[in-house]
């Protein structure tokens, strides 16, 4: 750790120890994912035997993602997500995906809660597990306050009952653990919600529809149905007696802090845009390797103008996402809160230019480019997702204005 990074402060310096990360993440995702892509993308099904790799060495890990997850600097988690994502956003979305459900618990939970369900989602190798994180809804996208599932309390059992069909969820119906964002009391909106565990093989939890998809196809997205599914008290993350405190105050018509699901998307932003970034430096690199080699009226491409200064604009559209996105990591693991709404800002900036960039990536590609022979056509289709999941670029767009207007912007 540098001196700067052992005083708090912020330093574009990485420790060694995040550099080392950084390189052996690389290997992988150069030896092992990146020559995988294209097979997972068109098979569009969970890569299970890549997991299996990425858990022998220890990258598909509890330990791996709570390491990263502590990391001093705060910047160890973005760093191994861009070059994951590097190599394949789809892959790494399958090796990522658990970590949001592991992300609700660990940042809302108690001490036993994590000791207990977050080894029950990364498993080991040889017993891979997975987890999902449930809360969007077909009525309940952006507006994470109309969530219509009903988590209902049965004192005589000590349970909750879920019932309600939650969609669009990474590793929905496949994984061990799935984490469920559901309502108590309706009327309260977000106010009235909390998260609840599933745990494996629990009954009445089933798999709807397997949604086909335009990118990220080696990533696994479904619905959930949950139909009478019952679960112990002890599966509400945080406890019940701090639901009822803040029922209570709500009740009072007090203030209540931001409801659970939504710190869980503004802490893992800035790691979203990471991932972005990675599909972006990959564009940016490709292209720039092609310009380099593809000879037209006998000089390289790269030597026009034209397309030396689109390079120039990928590198330096990557060079800002990322710079912006460990602003926003560094802040978020040394308690600052996104007063300006850098986590958004890190997020809306590296997906708008993940798009951007592959798309400019298949330009200088040209005919090739357009073709699934090579691999900017792909990350083009994969970098889209970035736009629309963990908050959309216009729910950015939202959070941002408010922040810098101070009005109630809809
Ligand atoms: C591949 C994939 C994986 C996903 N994984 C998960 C997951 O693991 N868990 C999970 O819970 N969810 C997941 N999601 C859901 C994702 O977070 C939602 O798709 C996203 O929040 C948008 O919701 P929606 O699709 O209902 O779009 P809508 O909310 O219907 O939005 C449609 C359009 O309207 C715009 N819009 C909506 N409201 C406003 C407004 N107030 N102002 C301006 N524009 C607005 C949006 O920006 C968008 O352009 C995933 C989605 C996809 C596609």
């Amino acid at each position: 750790m540098s001196p700067d990074q052992a005083a708090g402060g912020f330093s574009l310096a990485l420790s060694e120890e995040v550099q080392q990360t950084r390189d052996w993440v690389h290997e992988f995702a150069r030896d092992v994912v990146r020559p995988a892509a294209a097979e997972w993308d068109e098979r569009e099904e969970t890569p299970w035997p890549i997991i299996e790799q990425a858990a022998k060495i220890g990258l598909y890990s509890l330990d791996f993602f709570a390491t990263q997850w502590m990391e001093a600097t705060g910047l160890g988690l973005v760093v191994s997500f861009e070059e994951l994502f590097w190599g394949d956003a789809g892959i790494g979305l399958s090796l990522g995906g658990t970590g949001l459900a592991a992300v609700a618990v660990a940042s809302n939970g108690t001490p036993e809660q994590m000791g207990e369900w977050l080894p029950e989602m990364f498993g080991s190798p040889g017993d891979i597990r997975l987890g999902a994180f449930c809360s969007s809804e077909p009525e309940a996208g952006s507006d994470v306050g109309a969530i219509r599932t009903r988590a209902v309390y049965d004192q005589a059992t000590d349970e909750w009952v879920l019932n309600g069909t939650k969609t669009w969820a990474t590793n929905g119906g496949i994984a061990d653990v799935h984490v469920v964002v559901a309502s108590v009391d309706r009327t309260l909106g977000t106010r009235g919600q909390a998260t609840f565990i599933v745990p494996p093989k629990t009954p009445g939890l089933s798999q709807g529809q397997k949604f086909r998809k335009h990118g990220i196809r080696a990533s696994h997205t479904a619905e959930v149905v949950l139909d009478d599914v019952r679960v112990p008290g002890r599966c509400l993350v945080g406890g019940k007696d701090r639901l009822d405190a803040r029922l209570a105050r709500v009740a009072e018509g007090k203030r209540v802090g931001e409801q659970a699901a939504m710190r869980t998307f503004e802490r893992s932003r800035p790691s979203v845009a990471a991932m972005a970034v990675g599909v972006a430096r990959a564009a940016a690199e490709y292209a720039t390797e092609y310009a380099t080699q593809r000879v037209q009226f006998g000089r390289p491409i790269g030597q026009n103008q034209g397309v030396a200064f689109q390079l120039a604009d990928m590198h330096a559209a990557v060079d800002a996402a990322r710079l912006l996105t460990w602003r926003a990591a560094w802040m978020a693991r040394h308690g600052h809160a996104f007063e300006h709404a850098e986590g958004s800002i890190s997020k809306l900036v590296a997906a708008e230019t993940a798009v951007r960039v592959t798309e400019q990536a298949i330009q200088i590609l040209g005919g090739n480019g357009y073709t699934r022979e090579y691999p900017v056509e792909r990350w083009h289709r994969d970098a889209k997702i970035f736009t629309i999941f963990e908050g959309t670029s216009e729910i950015q767009r939202m959070i941002i204005g408010r922040a810098v207007t101070g009005l109630d912007v809809r």
